[in-house]
């Protein structure tokens, strides 16, 4: 009897654990959209806005257009939420001010960025970059300074050809933001400078390395440290004058 009525209990709390967790807006609901009024325009593509689906369709392929370029065959195929009303937004518990992906399965885009075209591609090139780069990475090496998050982002918004930050940062600023090495300090990084100078310094960085070594020196990087190497010896290698 006991251990039925712990049982049932056990139930009845989990049940409802699961219930509040779907009731409080969150990036949790993205497990299932529809409930939330959204409706799937394409495989894994869902929207408030159903009848802007070819303008969300085409962004979702001109981005992706990008990443290939880069990475050749794309290896994940995350879950698209793309919020084009503040209700839809703050379903998801966000606030209209950035995209997210979430680990490599799943991209949330805000209504700035569903509602400008140009806006709209940038943020969904950096976000497939990362889900991309995280799943060759590994999820677990994330959270460990491995590999830093100042490339993580640098690599971002490089990649999405964002014209919101500036480049022309100094060899101060660029070692500021090398140390930028772990994805729960990048928040530290945008609270002291703003987030245009973290994400603009990270960025300057990865241009540097590709004006030195060029996009097969960016590759070589990524891939020698999938393959155990460490990243900022890679780097300095790269970064050498006389490398043959
Ligand atoms: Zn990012």
């Amino acid at each position: 009897m006991r251990s039925r009525k712990t049982f049932t209990l056990v139930f009845a709390g989990s049940t409802l654990l699961t219930v509040a967790a779907y009731a409080t807006p969150g990036p949790q609901r993205m497990v299932a959209p529809k409930l939330y009024g959204l409706t799937e325009i394409a495989d894994g593509v869902y929207t408030d806005d159903p009848s802007k689906a070819a303008q969300e369709m085409l962004l979702i392929s001109q981005a992706n257009a990008k990443v290939k370029a880069f990475f050749g065959a794309l290896e994940t195929t995350p879950r698209y939420v793309l919020c084009t009303t503040m209700m839809c937004e703050k379903a998801f518990g966000k606030n209209n001010r950035i995209a997210v992906t979430y680990g490599w399965h799943a991209i949330h885009l805000p209504p700035r960025g569903a509602n400008d075209p140009h806006l709209g591609q940038i943020l969904l090139t950096h976000e497939r970059v990362h889900s991309e780069l995280h799943k060759r990475w590994g999820a677990s090496e994330l959270w460990d300074a491995k590999f830093p998050t100042w490339f993580d982002e640098g690599l971002a918004s490089y990649l999405s050809g964002d014209d919101r930050l500036r480049l022309d940062y100094s060899d101060k600023d660029i070692q500021w933001i090398s140390h930028a090495r772990r994805i729960y300090s990048w928040g530290s990084f945008i609270q002291e400078r703003g987030w245009a100078d973290a994400y603009g310094a990270a960025t300057a960085y990865v241009t540097r390395i590709q004006a030195k070594a060029g996009e097969k020196g960016l590759h070589e990087l990524i891939d020698r440290t999938i393959k155990g190497e460490d990243f900022d010896a890679v780097l300095a290698d790269l970064m050498r004058d006389n490398r043959s």
